[in-house]
Protein backbone atom coordinates (compact mmCIF):
# COMPACT_ATOMS: atom_id res chain seq x y z
CA UNK A 1 0.00 0.00 0.00
CA UNK A 2 1.33 3.27 -0.77
CA UNK A 3 1.60 6.23 1.29
CA UNK A 4 -1.32 8.02 -0.13
CA UNK A 5 -3.65 5.00 -0.27
CA UNK A 6 -3.19 4.38 3.67
CA UNK A 7 -4.03 7.98 4.30
CA UNK A 8 -6.88 7.20 2.45
CA UNK A 9 -7.90 4.46 4.16
CA UNK A 10 -6.92 6.24 7.85
CA UNK A 11 -9.42 9.03 6.12
CA UNK A 12 -12.39 7.27 5.78
CA UNK A 13 -11.51 5.53 8.85
CA UNK A 14 -11.45 8.89 10.75
CA UNK A 15 -14.79 10.08 9.20
CA UNK A 16 -16.65 6.79 9.98
CA UNK A 17 -16.03 7.26 13.62
CA UNK A 18 -16.48 11.15 13.87
CA UNK A 19 -20.39 10.05 12.10
CA UNK A 20 -20.58 7.32 14.41
CA UNK A 21 -19.86 10.17 17.41
CA UNK A 22 -22.11 12.94 15.85
CA UNK A 23 -19.37 14.98 13.94
CA UNK A 24 -17.98 15.32 10.58
CA UNK A 25 -14.66 14.75 8.95
CA UNK A 26 -13.79 18.73 9.31
CA UNK A 27 -14.36 18.32 13.26
CA UNK A 28 -11.50 15.94 13.33
CA UNK A 29 -7.79 17.33 13.15
CA UNK A 30 -5.67 14.01 11.68
CA UNK A 31 -1.89 14.49 12.35
CA UNK A 32 0.34 12.53 10.77
CA UNK A 33 2.96 11.52 13.30
CA UNK A 34 6.28 11.89 10.58
CA UNK A 35 9.05 10.92 13.62
CA UNK A 36 12.03 8.82 11.76
CA UNK A 37 10.78 9.61 8.29
CA UNK A 38 12.32 11.55 5.38
CA UNK A 39 11.27 14.74 3.99
CA UNK A 40 10.76 13.31 0.60
CA UNK A 41 7.97 10.47 2.77
CA UNK A 42 6.51 13.40 4.34
CA UNK A 43 6.09 15.50 0.98
CA UNK A 44 3.66 12.53 -0.42
CA UNK A 45 1.63 12.59 2.63
CA UNK A 46 0.95 15.91 2.40
CA UNK A 47 0.34 15.46 -1.50
CA UNK A 48 -1.76 13.02 -0.52
CA UNK A 49 -3.42 15.90 1.21
CA UNK A 50 -2.71 15.90 5.02
CA UNK A 51 -2.33 19.55 6.51
CA UNK A 52 -0.65 18.70 10.02
CA UNK A 53 2.40 16.96 10.19
CA UNK A 54 3.50 15.75 13.88
CA UNK A 55 6.68 15.07 15.55
CA UNK A 56 8.05 13.78 18.68
CA UNK A 57 11.53 15.54 18.42
CA UNK A 58 12.34 18.91 18.59
CA UNK A 59 15.26 18.31 16.14
CA UNK A 60 13.21 16.69 13.89
CA UNK A 61 10.73 19.47 13.23
CA UNK A 62 13.91 21.63 13.22
CA UNK A 63 15.70 19.52 11.08
CA UNK A 64 13.11 18.44 8.06
CA UNK A 65 10.87 22.01 8.38
CA UNK A 66 12.86 24.07 5.55
CA UNK A 67 12.83 20.67 3.40
CA UNK A 68 9.08 19.46 3.53
CA UNK A 69 6.04 21.79 1.51
CA UNK A 70 5.26 24.91 3.32
CA UNK A 71 1.75 25.43 4.46
CA UNK A 72 1.27 22.61 6.73
CA UNK A 73 0.96 23.01 10.40
CA UNK A 74 3.91 21.32 12.78
CA UNK A 75 2.97 19.98 15.60
CA UNK A 76 5.39 18.85 18.90
CA UNK A 77 4.06 15.84 20.65
CA UNK A 78 6.71 14.60 22.07
CA UNK A 79 8.86 15.36 25.68
CA UNK A 80 10.19 18.57 25.13
CA UNK A 81 13.83 19.73 27.00
CA UNK A 82 13.19 23.63 27.84
CA UNK A 83 16.77 23.71 25.96
CA UNK A 84 15.26 22.32 22.39
CA UNK A 85 12.28 24.77 22.86
CA UNK A 86 14.24 27.19 20.64
CA UNK A 87 14.40 24.99 17.98
CA UNK A 88 10.55 24.51 17.29
CA UNK A 89 8.99 28.04 18.93
CA UNK A 90 8.87 29.69 15.84
CA UNK A 91 7.81 26.40 13.91
CA UNK A 92 5.34 24.58 15.58
CA UNK A 93 1.45 25.77 15.89
CA UNK A 94 0.75 23.52 19.07
CA UNK A 95 2.89 21.81 21.48
CA UNK A 96 0.87 18.75 22.88
CA UNK A 97 3.68 17.39 25.65
CA UNK A 98 3.74 19.91 28.15
CA UNK A 99 3.55 18.54 31.61
CA UNK A 100 5.37 20.77 34.03
CA UNK A 101 4.96 24.56 35.24
CA UNK A 102 8.96 24.82 34.60
CA UNK A 103 7.71 23.88 30.96
CA UNK A 104 5.17 26.18 30.90
CA UNK A 105 7.48 28.86 32.13
CA UNK A 106 10.30 28.73 29.75
CA UNK A 107 7.77 27.92 26.26
CA UNK A 108 6.28 31.52 27.67
CA UNK A 109 10.18 33.14 27.73
CA UNK A 110 10.94 31.63 24.48
CA UNK A 111 7.22 32.58 23.02
CA UNK A 112 7.54 36.30 24.34
CA UNK A 113 11.21 36.63 22.99
CA UNK A 114 9.27 35.99 19.44
CA UNK A 115 6.42 37.69 19.87
CA UNK A 116 4.35 35.28 19.72
CA UNK A 117 1.45 33.34 21.94
CA UNK A 118 2.06 29.93 21.86
CA UNK A 119 -0.58 27.12 21.92
CA UNK A 120 -0.52 23.93 24.48
CA UNK A 121 -1.81 21.50 25.58
CA UNK A 122 -1.26 19.89 28.97
CA UNK A 123 -0.46 16.19 28.58
CA UNK A 124 -2.16 14.10 31.05
CA UNK A 125 -1.15 10.84 32.22
CA UNK A 126 -4.62 9.27 32.70
CA UNK A 127 -3.85 5.52 33.27
CA UNK A 128 -1.39 5.81 36.31
CA UNK A 129 1.50 4.13 34.23
CA UNK A 130 4.67 5.18 35.95
CA UNK A 131 6.45 5.23 32.80
CA UNK A 132 4.50 7.59 30.82
CA UNK A 133 5.26 11.36 30.87
CA UNK A 134 2.46 13.65 31.74
CA UNK A 135 0.41 15.10 34.90
CA UNK A 136 -1.87 13.20 37.07
CA UNK A 137 -5.66 14.61 37.24
CA UNK A 138 -4.61 15.43 40.68
CA UNK A 139 -1.86 17.78 39.48
CA UNK A 140 -4.06 19.51 36.57
CA UNK A 141 -5.36 22.03 38.31
CA UNK A 142 -2.11 23.97 39.37
CA UNK A 143 -0.76 24.07 35.98
CA UNK A 144 -4.45 25.39 34.84
CA UNK A 145 -3.95 28.24 37.27
CA UNK A 146 -0.88 29.10 36.14
CA UNK A 147 -1.65 29.40 32.69
CA UNK A 148 -3.58 32.61 33.86
CA UNK A 149 0.16 34.09 34.66
CA UNK A 150 1.24 33.73 31.35
CA UNK A 151 0.79 35.64 27.93
CA UNK A 152 3.09 33.64 26.14
CA UNK A 153 1.43 30.64 25.86
CA UNK A 154 -2.01 29.52 25.41
CA UNK A 155 -3.76 26.63 27.16
CA UNK A 156 -6.14 24.84 24.42
CA UNK A 157 -6.73 21.04 25.50
CA UNK A 158 -5.14 17.91 27.04
CA UNK A 159 -3.20 15.20 25.22
CA UNK A 160 -3.06 11.67 26.42
CA UNK A 161 -0.87 8.49 25.47
CA UNK A 162 -2.73 5.32 26.06
CA UNK A 163 -0.75 2.38 27.61
CA UNK A 164 -0.27 -0.55 24.96
CA UNK A 165 -2.50 -3.08 25.92
CA UNK A 166 -4.63 -5.46 24.30
CA UNK A 167 -7.29 -4.96 27.02
CA UNK A 168 -9.44 -2.80 25.14
CA UNK A 169 -11.93 -1.99 27.57
CA UNK A 170 -9.11 -0.53 30.00
CA UNK A 171 -8.53 1.98 27.42
CA UNK A 172 -12.04 2.39 26.92
CA UNK A 173 -12.51 3.48 30.63
CA UNK A 174 -9.35 5.80 30.26
CA UNK A 175 -10.27 8.14 27.14
CA UNK A 176 -13.90 8.40 28.85
CA UNK A 177 -12.15 9.51 31.91
CA UNK A 178 -9.93 12.55 30.36
CA UNK A 179 -12.86 13.00 28.18
CA UNK A 180 -14.46 13.61 31.96
CA UNK A 181 -11.86 15.98 32.98
CA UNK A 182 -12.27 17.78 29.89
CA UNK A 183 -16.05 18.88 29.87
CA UNK A 184 -15.03 19.67 33.63
CA UNK A 185 -12.32 22.07 33.08
CA UNK A 186 -14.17 23.84 30.22
CA UNK A 187 -17.06 24.28 32.88
CA UNK A 188 -14.60 25.64 35.70
CA UNK A 189 -13.22 28.92 32.92
CA UNK A 190 -9.82 28.91 34.10
CA UNK A 191 -8.44 31.85 33.03
CA UNK A 192 -6.33 31.51 29.67
CA UNK A 193 -7.41 28.20 29.37
CA UNK A 194 -9.93 26.94 26.71
CA UNK A 195 -10.63 22.99 26.20
CA UNK A 196 -10.90 23.21 21.93
CA UNK A 197 -8.52 20.15 21.29
CA UNK A 198 -8.75 16.75 23.06
CA UNK A 199 -5.10 14.57 21.71
CA UNK A 200 -5.87 11.18 21.58
CA UNK A 201 -5.74 7.98 19.94
CA UNK A 202 -2.87 6.18 17.74
CA UNK A 203 -3.02 4.42 14.84
CA UNK A 204 -4.00 0.97 17.15
CA UNK A 205 -6.67 2.96 18.68
CA UNK A 206 -7.97 6.54 16.60
CA UNK A 207 -11.25 5.19 15.65
CA UNK A 208 -11.90 4.24 19.15
CA UNK A 209 -10.48 7.58 20.51
CA UNK A 210 -12.74 9.67 18.18
CA UNK A 211 -15.84 7.40 19.55
CA UNK A 212 -15.30 8.58 22.83
CA UNK A 213 -14.60 12.40 21.96
CA UNK A 214 -10.73 12.90 20.74
CA UNK A 215 -10.61 16.11 18.65
CA UNK A 216 -6.91 15.03 17.48
CA UNK A 217 -5.45 12.32 16.30
CA UNK A 218 -2.00 11.04 15.96
CA UNK A 219 -1.54 8.59 13.36
CA UNK A 220 2.18 7.59 12.51
CA UNK A 221 2.21 3.69 11.19
CA UNK A 222 -1.20 2.82 10.10
CA UNK A 223 -0.05 5.85 6.87
CA UNK A 224 3.89 5.07 7.08
CA UNK A 225 4.19 1.75 7.56
CA UNK A 226 6.35 -0.01 11.11
CA UNK A 227 9.38 2.84 11.61
CA UNK A 228 12.94 1.58 11.67
CA UNK A 229 14.47 3.50 14.49
CA UNK A 230 18.19 2.70 13.41
CA UNK A 231 17.44 4.86 10.63
CA UNK A 232 15.85 7.97 13.00
CA UNK A 233 18.26 10.75 13.77
CA UNK A 234 20.22 11.11 16.82
C1 LIG B 1 4.84 8.00 17.53
C2 LIG B 1 3.73 8.70 18.19
C3 LIG B 1 2.41 8.58 17.71
C4 LIG B 1 2.02 7.73 16.52
O1 LIG B 1 2.12 6.38 16.83
P1 LIG B 1 1.63 5.26 15.78
O2 LIG B 1 1.34 4.08 16.62
O3 LIG B 1 2.77 5.04 14.84
O4 LIG B 1 0.45 5.78 15.07
C5 LIG B 1 1.42 9.30 18.38
N1 LIG B 1 1.71 10.08 19.44
C6 LIG B 1 2.94 10.21 19.91
C7 LIG B 1 3.19 11.08 21.08
C8 LIG B 1 4.01 9.52 19.30
O5 LIG B 1 5.25 9.67 19.79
Amino acid sequence: MSIKENWNTVLKKVKNAAEKSGRTLDDITVIAVTKTRTPGEINEVISAGAANIGENKPQEVRDKFGAVAPNVKWHLIGHLQTNKIKYIIDKVCLIHSVDSVHLMDEIDKQAKKHGLVMPILIQVNISGEETKQGVSADELPVLLEHAGELSGIRVEGLMTIMPKTDVNITNSLHFDNIRQLFVDISCKKYDNVTMKHLSMGMSGDYEDAILHGATMVRVGTAIFGERDYSKAEK
